[in-house]
């Protein structure tokens, strides 16, 4: 049984290597010859709009499903003709426009940010008359890890703005003094059953996720709940098939939804090593049909990104309780490595063997001092 999957970065890896102990095959469509996959799989190499490509890529597959959420929905559209596509079209379609997805949260009733849509300088100049500053500025399409957004923080941020303004569809939002960033993986099967994993905590550096800790630290049932409700209402409403990642701030103990991923997500990585079963073997199972694992913490875990440069392996894996993945991706700045996933029986276990990590690690860039979560005195000495 051949899978086909539309992306070949390290999602699609991971879906693989999720995958082989159920007996799958994979088949990767990417526009790049240097995606990962390519040690590991059947790659194509080919434009998204390439339909030949795509229809020698969807033959004789199962199923078609995606690891990057700016395929092109035309592309998914015309897989679906030929062949079954997880999860639907739809969700990327909602997924890909910031608006959209706003849109659809409010419709759900699910707490978002403010936002108002801004094309043309003298909507921004309105948009932020309503919503007042510091506001965030973001492209409504093609934005990821802090891209295509502006913080505008003062009237000579708006006027720079405006005159910088680029022609396409923009969205200005408010912007939300949170507490800390959280997310949640919900996975829903293609026969309805349902599954959902505990809150994460995760923190950014210029824009890109640097480390998670799951469960979230100081993690209750008044936001885990909320979190529940408002990933199955978008299961439901979109019939959704697969793991589906949403991002919140929490704000005055209230979680307000960001954005929406369909697909597996960077912070559910720790699910590989920290869960009872993965996102990725989950998203296998969920797209096809097949009873869905449990998504219950299997420890305490933070997840460390590795962007840019790559420790020493002996180094890393020289701590106990760590795990290195490397997606096989040559060093560029800026550019997801791997990461380490420490997992631990106790969050003082964990900070101790946080605290173990190579100086490497000890860069502020890495968040470590917010992983440090009340070691007690004893495991730190
Ligand atoms: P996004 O691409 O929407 O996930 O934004 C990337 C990061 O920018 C988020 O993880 C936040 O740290 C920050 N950010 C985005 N939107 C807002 C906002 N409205 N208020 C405050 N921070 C924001």
């Amino acid at each position: 049984m051949t899978i086909g999957i539309l992306g070949g970065g390290q999602l699609g890896y991971m879906l693989a290597l999720a995958g082989y102990p159920l007996g799958l095959h994979f088949r990767f469509l990417d526009p790049s010859p240097e995606a990962p996959v390519g040690r590991i799989a059947q790659r194509v190499t080919a434009d998204y709009t390439d339909q030949a490509a795509l229809e020698k890529f969807s033959s004789g597959l199962e199923l078609v499903t995606y690891e990057f959420e700016n395929v092109p929905v035309e592309a998914a559209n015309f897989l679906a003709e030929r062949v079954p596509v997880y999860p639907p079209p739809a969700a990327l379609e909602a997924a890909q426009d910031r608006l959209a997805e706003k849109g659809l949260f409010r419709k759900l009733g699910i707490a978002t940010t403010e936002f108002t849509p801004v094309s043309n300088p003298g909507e921004l100049h309105a948009a932020v008359k309503t919503l007042g500053l510091p506001a965030v500025l973001k492209t409504s399409r093609m934005g990821y890890d802090g891209k295509g957004q502006w913080i505008l923080r003062t009237a000579e941020d708006v006027v720079k703005a405006k005159s910088e303004l680029p022609p396409v569809k923009m969205i200005l939002e408010r912007f939300v003094t949170f507490t800390r960033e959280l997310s949640v993986l919900a996975v829903r099967s293609r026969n309805g059953e349902t599954a959902i994993y505990p809150l994460v905590e995760n923190h950014h550096r210029n824009g890109i996720l640097r480390l998670s800790l799951a469960p979230a630290p100081r993690l209750d049932v008044e936001i885990q709940r909320p979190a529940e409700r408002a990933a199955q209402r978008i299961l439901e409403s979109l019939k959704y098939v697969g793991v589906l990642a949403i991002e919140f701030f929490e704000h005055q103990g209230e979680l307000l939804a960001n954005e929406m991923a369909p697909r597996v997500h960077n912070s559910g990585h720790w699910t590989i090593e920290g869960a009872v079963t993965s996102q990725f073997e989950n998203h296998l199972r969920a797209v096809l049909g097949l009873p869905l694992g449990s998504t219950g913490p299997a420890g305490h875990c933070a997840m460390l990104n590795l962007i840019g440069d790559l420790p020493e392996s002996a180094e890393v894996l020289a701590v106990p309780d760590a795990h290195l993945h490397l997606y096989g991706k040559s060093p560029r700045p800026g550019r997801k490595l791997g990461h380490v996933t420490l997992r631990a029986a106790s969050p003082e276990r964990l900070a101790l063997r946080l605290s173990e990590l190579p100086a490497f690690f000890h860069r502020p860039d890495f968040c470590l001092d917010a992983a440090l979560v009340a070691p007690s005195a004893s495991l730190r000495a």
